[in-house]
């Protein structure tokens, strides 16, 4: 892997995005796969033809579990691994249900909370589960 000054490091480059209130995903000009977390070369075929495209927010929870706190913490909250429509799978939380309510294959669809820095969360689906 090289590592030339003409890449600006590409989690850097996804978190500023972020912060102006767009969730971006890599996707490969070379074979067409899609990618997170950013990566500086493609993991599907090595290419560093990678662009950055607007997510479609839209997904299902692929796996998830309960990360417990005290109250004067927080709370309770949900860890969740999420598959988006493109096929990539990020770690983030589901924000509208009870933790122990966010099941594998809940429907969800991400949004952005702001914040320093901004994260990519998500909420169920209305009517779903
Ligand atoms: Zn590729």
């Amino acid at each position: 892997m090289t590592n030339g000054s003409a890449a600006q490091a590409p989690d850097r480059e996804y978190q500023e995005f972020l912060n102006e209130g767009r969730f971006v995903i890599q996707k490969c000009g070379a074979c067409g796969a899609y990618q997170f977390a950013p990566r500086v070369l493609c993991t599907s075929c090595g290419s560093d033809a990678l662009a950055w495209q607007d997510a479609s927010g839209q997904g299902v929870v692929y796996a998830a579990t309960t990360i417990c706190q005290k109250p004067e913490r927080g709370g309770d909250y949900s860890y969740v691994l999420v598959e988006l429509d493109e096929g990539v799978r990020m770690i983030s939380t589901v924000l509208d249900r009870p933790p122990l309510d966010v099941a594998v294959g809940l429907p969800v669809v991400a949004e952005i909370e702001a914040g320093d820095p901004a994260r990519v969360v998500f909420r169920g689906v209305e009517g779903a589960a």
